[in-house]
């Protein structure tokens, strides 16, 4: 078992990318904290982990208080924290162009996508050094490296700032046995973008510019986050991981 003996805290687990990684970080040993705004969702994960292995933590990662107490309880339920998963994120119907977006959306975006990534780096930080080290992965996109004329101003400009944060937070805790790196996921076959890309047309616009030709599954996206949570990945920090059908690497896709 590739996480034998750690404790790993994953926000946003109550579905998609984040259920996935739970379920999968528990079969490889992990105790898990499901963290989620949506507590019912968490507590079905937590009872298809089982076995006391897990617990739900109803939290809204843009909020200081609800990230602190996430971090406190994986101490006190499990006794430290090794692995945090800082993975919650929205997508925004109305987010837009700039001409478009309101202030609004703006802000609750970038205080979900990326203050959240910041609190949980604030609060689970101590808790990592307290551990004597850890992986902290955060969930970026492939928008942070690419633009797209179907504009998501908001989402882009808070995935772009989680990638450069990610970099920082690398640099600066590399001398604490602390390892820092960013997933950037293609486009996926979640609930998250399934909404966005509400019609077929829409998915079909996005598809023909991914070189496999499908959505990626958020289990492909679990499956990085293990590499990057076990000591597999003693050597990798301040990376980013891009997970995406080849998105990023094409400039016309094959016929
Ligand atoms: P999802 O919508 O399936 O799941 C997101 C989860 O986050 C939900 O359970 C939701 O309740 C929770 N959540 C939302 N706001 C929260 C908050 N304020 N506090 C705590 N939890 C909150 O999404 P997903 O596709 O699994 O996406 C997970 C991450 O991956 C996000 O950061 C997203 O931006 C990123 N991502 C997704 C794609 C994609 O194509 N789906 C691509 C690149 C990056």
């Amino acid at each position: 078992m590739r996480l034998a003996n750690k404790v790993a805290l994953i926000t946003g687990a109550g579905q998609g990318i984040g259920r996935e990684t739970a379920l999968l970080f528990a079969q490889e040993g992990a105790k898990v904290v499901v963290a989620d705004i949506n507590l019912a969702a968490a507590q079905a994960v937590v009872a298809e982990i089982g076995g006391g292995n897990a617990i739900a933590v109803q939290a809204d990662v843009s909020k200081a208080a609800d990230s602190a107490a996430m971090v406190a309880a994986a101490e006190e339920t499990f006794g430290a924290l090794h692995i945090l998963f800082n993975n919650a994120g929205i997508m925004h119907s109305q987010d837009d162009n700039a001409m478009t977006t309101d202030e609004a959306i703006w802000d609750l975006t970038m205080n979900i996508n990326l203050k959240g990534v910041f609190f949980g780096c604030k609060y689970g930080i101590p808790a990592l050094q307290r551990a004597g080290g850890g992986s902290i992965i955060n969930t970026a996109s492939f928008v942070a490296l690419l633009g797209a004329a179907t504009p998501q101003i908001a989402y882009t400009a808070s995935k772009g700032g989680v990638l450069s944060m990610t970099r920082e937070l690398a640099v600066v805790h590399a001398r604490e046995n602390i390892r820092v790196n960013a997933i950037c996921p293609g486009p996926l076959r979640t609930e998250l973008l399934m909404k966005f890309l509400d019609t077929d047309a829409k998915k079909q616009r996005r598809l023909v510019h991914i070189p496999m030709g499908r959505f990626g599954e958020a289990h492909e996206i679990a499956k990085a986050a293990l590499f990057l949570a076990s000591s597999e990945s003693s050597f990798v920090t301040g990376a980013t991981f891009t997970v995406d059908g080849g998105i990023t690497a094409s400039y016309v896709t094959p016929e």
